[in-house]
């Protein structure tokens, strides 16, 4: 409850340094919280969580053993045949009301997702926003649900019959925790399954604080459950689990291939996989004439240093055309100084072991003789972010075409630019990586805004823009950045069975 009175980051920041220990997450099952029984009580079973702009710690967690993770499916399992049974008014209004209960407590969720995860107050706030949109847009969508018939030569009438698809598994990552678990739990909720949940081990805070929300909604016990702990143990019992039905998973691409490898054998689970990203941003010369300079300046650093780089949509490859390279190049570069580095608008990382993996990625960079026009450095700290997991944003230009630097997602404030010839080139450099997430297209000519679109192997592709999104257009990635669609419609394929029914037309 302490938790819940903390309305600003001093606040809840006092609540972390008065305790001499910190504090402990109870898994929710069952629509409850549950202490871990004294048997899971060594600290191998338990994993602490630290804060990244400090590098304290905050709270332990469990990590909750594969015959805990039953227990929480057979819940689910067992909450099934009524939720799925429950009228869609009555869903509906059940997500409504969740939604109006995180606006009531938006600042808190924001507050603690910053300390959380690193992000910025005001980036979590808008994080926060989205997860009110996720219950309150499904919440609407599933009032206005039809079903067509078709006349088949009129022999048969036939019409789809759509049923609740059973008990997912919901995982998420690190980077916008309850952002991205609230789009699974909304979509699987509104749509009669439930559900095991799952958020990262690096971030587990806000889907705590989630399932005090499910109860005060009147969420029916079993309906979500939420459990703690990390991939190998908590994660992979999870998707593996004969009882599971579907899997609706974001986070890194090894990790969506061993989450099929583990479920290779059972075809008919649903499984829908939002993976990693290495985007291109392609700039053309038509971008940066004066009365449109300043936009392109500020998408495509919008694009490449948003929540620390840490969003799979990011930007991070950026291709200019030749005849203005240099320009963009010192004008991109002086905009981020004073947008980002200045007025310190990018948060920390996650993670150390995340800051550790970027530190690599510059010092490589180093080796290689890349040009850094910014970063490089450590930044500069005051005494209390001294431990914390700080990255300064980094612009390198002369980066080799094959150097890991330009094909691994390094998820973090660190992009490359390079110049491009034509646009044929710029198609075939933008689609030169084992990913298909995103691509952002910076062009005032109408013609290319399609004939170039058209051509980005990208699930999702913005001109002149970024991050803008209605919540029914279908949303994953070609290529290792995914399978399945979410959104709308979309995801009700993830979580609904189809079965088309053919009646006689006499
Ligand atoms: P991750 O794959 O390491 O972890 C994601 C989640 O999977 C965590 O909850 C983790 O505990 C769990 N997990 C790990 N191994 C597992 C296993 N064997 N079985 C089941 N669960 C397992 O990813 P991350 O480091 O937390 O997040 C960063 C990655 O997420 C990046 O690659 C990023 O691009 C991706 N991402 C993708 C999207 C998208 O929509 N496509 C959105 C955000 C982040």
């Amino acid at each position: 409850s302490e938790l819940w009175s903390c309305v600003t980051l001093d606040e809840a920041s006092s609540l972390i340094d008065s305790t001499s220990s910190p504090f402990s997450l109870q898994n929710f099952v069952g629509g409850q919280y549950i202490a871990p029984p004294d048997s899971l009580t060594s600290s191998s079973q338990h994993i602490t969580s630290f804060e990244p702009k400090t590098g304290r710690p905050i709270y332990t967690l469990p990590c909750t053993q594969p015959h805990a993770v039953e227990a929480a499916i057979k819940a689910a399992k067992a909450a099934f045949p009524s939720w799925s049974k429950t009228a869609r008014a009555e869903r509906s209004a059940i997500l409504w009301k969740v939604s109006e209960l995180l606006q009531q407590n938006r600042e808190v969720f924001a507050i603690w997702e910053s300390i959380d995860q690193g992000k910025t107050l005001e980036r979590a706030r808008v994080e926060v926003d989205r997860a009110i949109s996720n219950f309150s847009y499904f919440s609407t969508f599933i009032l206005h649900e039809q079903t067509a018939a078709r006349m088949v030569d009129g022999v048969a009438l036939t019409y789809e019959h759509r049923s609740p698809a059973g008990v997912f598994a919901l995982i998420s990552p690190w980077n916008m925790p309850l952002y991205l678990l609230t789009w699974k739990i909304a979509p699987c909720l509104a749509f009669g399954c439930t559900a095991v949940a799952k958020p990262s081990e690096v971030t587990s805070m806000t889907a705590f604080l989630l399932g005090d929300i499910f109860q005060k909604a009147g969420v029916p016990p079993g309906v979500i459950n939420i459990i703690f702990g990390d991939g190998a143990t908590t994660g992979a019992a999870l998707v593996a689990s004969p009882l599971i039905n579907g899997v609706s998973f974001t986070g890194g691409t090894q990790t969506g291939i061993a989450i099929r490898r583990l479920t290779a054998h059972q075809i008919g689970k649903h499984l829908s996989l939002e993976l990693g990203g290495k985007n291109p941003t392609l700039v053309f010369a038509d971008s940066m004439v004066p009365s449109v300079r300043e936009r392109t300046i500020r998408v495509a650093a919008m694009a490449a240093f948003e929540n620390q780089g840490e969003i799979c949509l990011c930007g991070s490859r950026i291709y200019v055309e030749k005849s203005v390279y240099n320009d963009f190049v010192r004008d991109f570069t002086a905009y981020v100084r004073e947008k980002y580095v200045l007025k310190q608008t990018v948060g920390a990382v996650a993670s150390l072991q995340h800051c550790d993996k970027i530190k690599r990625y510059l010092e490589l960079a180093a080796e290689q003789k890349a040009t850094f026009h910014l970063g490089g450095a450590p930044p500069t700290l005051n005494e209390d972010e001294a431990q914390g997991y700080w990255i300064e944003p980094t612009i390198l230009t002369d980066v080799a075409k094959n150097s890991a630097i330009q094909i691994d997602e390094i998820f973090g404030p660190v992009v490359t630019i390079t110049p491009f010839d034509n646009e044929q080139e710029a198609i075939q450099l933008a689609n030169d990586s084992e990913y298909g997430l995103a691509a952002i297209l910076l062009t005032t000519d109408g013609a290319r805004m399609r004939r170039v679109g058209e051509q980005l192997e990208a699930g999702l592709v913005w001109v002149n823009c970024w991050l803008v999104r209605e919540l029914g257009t279908p949303f994953g990635g070609m290529k290792n950045s995914g399978t399945g669609r979410e959104g709308g419609e979309h995801s009700r394929d993830v979580f609904t069975v189809v079965r088309t029914l053919h009646l006689p037309a006499y």
